[in-house]
């Protein structure tokens, strides 16, 4: 058991119900009740109660290792690693990564050195922690020391690699990226030539993988795909053997053309569809909540929040929830957005404020939320792309934004998963 109960007895008895018929769910004890027949362990490391909190918000790591699981059944005899950078897209890596290796993942990617050190400590000496933005100038040592696998993505970084490996006199794990149309990192054209006229590196390090990166694997239909792909195996077939990794979530969804010996999840292990459909096989992780502070009447004409933007043309009802941008809830969802209250739309009037967000509820009359009650930001009747397409973004910056200021509740071992 990975994860303990931390709550004190008392408080979980005190507070046992404020999650009562929110989406959340309902705390019993140390279980808590998902709806949909799901019952999980809570686990949350304080002893503040939920009361305290603004907003809530819930990670099912059950759904994280079944979307692993999901994938990993896809893609086989490929191999499933798994993208945990950003702290595993805002969710928590210390969490996420120990789980997924319990589920058999050995290979993890983050972006940037300083998140592979913080990962090591999470995980056993036999998994693979590799580098997506390199090595700096300088790193290379630490790097080397610490068995880290830097993704070497220019012909500097492989020269400065062999370099190393040379006075180590090792070979030394490395990954090579080859830009087959992103521009963004991975040998361009020119120093691919440098490489098949001299693979001397292939020797002289431990090649694990050749990677490249798709710039559309979001659009199904996109002729970039196919163009990448033919652009990856050119490059491949004039260089020496080795294990080819090119899909991240998009990738994994094209077709099997695009699985090689590994791919490289992130988002889809948070519970988007990376190709934005629905229904998917991919399930919903991430639930979030917050707290009603108070629900006022006024007049027609009035001027909601910050600057004025939303003038009341009626007498109305606006309820203001305790979540604002410092929580990430973006300030581009200031009247566009919506949250729903008892499955019930409501939409988001005038600005995101730091602290809080007011909403229209007038149209619930008697049943508008009060003070202390929850409504739903993500979940059954919002999910994630909803949230991002309102706010003019994509679900991968809503995840990564999501504040340190709510309570997290990680929910594990679904009573449904008991063996
Ligand atoms: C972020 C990233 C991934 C994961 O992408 P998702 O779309 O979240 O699956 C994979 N590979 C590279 C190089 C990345 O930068």
């Amino acid at each position: 058991m990975l994860f303990t109960y931390d709550r004190q007895p008392e408080m979980a008895k005190s507070h046992g119900n404020k999650l009562k018929g929110t989406n959340a769910g309902i705390r019993i004890g140390n279980r808590i009740y998902l709806g949909n027949n799901e019952m999980g362990e809570i686990q949350n490391n304080n002893k503040i109660p939920t009361s305290a909190y603004g907003a809530i918000l819930t990670i099912n790591l059950d759904a994280i290792v079944e979307n692993y699981n999901t994938i990993k059944k896809m893609v086989a005899p490929a191999q499933s690693a798994a993208v945990v950078k950003a702290d595993a897209y805002g969710l928590g890596a210390q969490k996420v990564a120990p789980l997924l290796y319990e589920a058999g993942c050995r290979f993890f990617f983050v972006a940037e050195l300083v998140e592979a050190f913080r990962l090591k400590d999470e995980l056993p000496t036999d998994a693979s922690i590799a580098v997506l933005n390199g090595i700096l100038p300088g790193t290379e040592k630490i790097t080397a020391e610490a068995e880290i696998i830097p993704v070497l993505n220019s012909w500097e970084a492989i020269l400065d690699w062999q370099k190393l490996c040379a006075s180590e006199a090792k070979r030394l794990p490395a990954i090579i990226q080859i830009d087959t149309g992103m521009c963004r990192l991975g040998l361009d054209n020119s120093e691919l030539y440098r490489l098949v006229a001299d693979p001397s590196i292939f020797n002289d390090a431990d090649i694990k993988l050749v990677i490249s990166h798709l710039a559309k694997s979001d659009e199904e239909n996109s002729p970039a795909n196919p163009a990448q792909l033919e652009a990856m195996k050119k490059a491949l077939a004039k260089l020496p053997t080795s294990k080819v990794a090119l899909a991240a979530s998009g990738g994994i969804f094209l077709n099997t053309g695009y699985h090689f010996n590994m791919v490289r999840p992130g988002i889809a292990l948070y519970g988007v569809d990376p190709l934005g459909k629905s229904p998917t096989v991919i399930k919903p992780v991430v639930s979030l909540d917050a707290h009603v502070i108070q629900t006022r009447h006024v007049p027609a004409g009035s001027a909601i929040g910050y600057g004025g933007t939303f003038i009341t043309e009626r007498p109305s009802t606006i309820t203001t929830i305790s979540v604002g941008y410092a929580d990430g809830w973006l300030r581009a969802l200031g009247n566009k957005g919506s949250v729903y209250f008892k499955g019930v739309r409501v939409p988001i009037v005038g600005r995101v404020s730091m602290d809080s967000i007011t909403l229209d509820t007038t149209h619930l009359g008697e049943n508008a939320p009060k003070a202390g009650d929850l409504v739903e930001l993500i979940g059954k009747h919002q999910s994630l792309d909803d949230v991002a397409r309102d706010a003019g973004t994509i679900p991968y910056e809503i995840l990564t934004s999501l504040g340190h200021r709510y309570e997290r509740i990680y929910v594990k071992n679904r009573e449904g998963n008991k063996k």
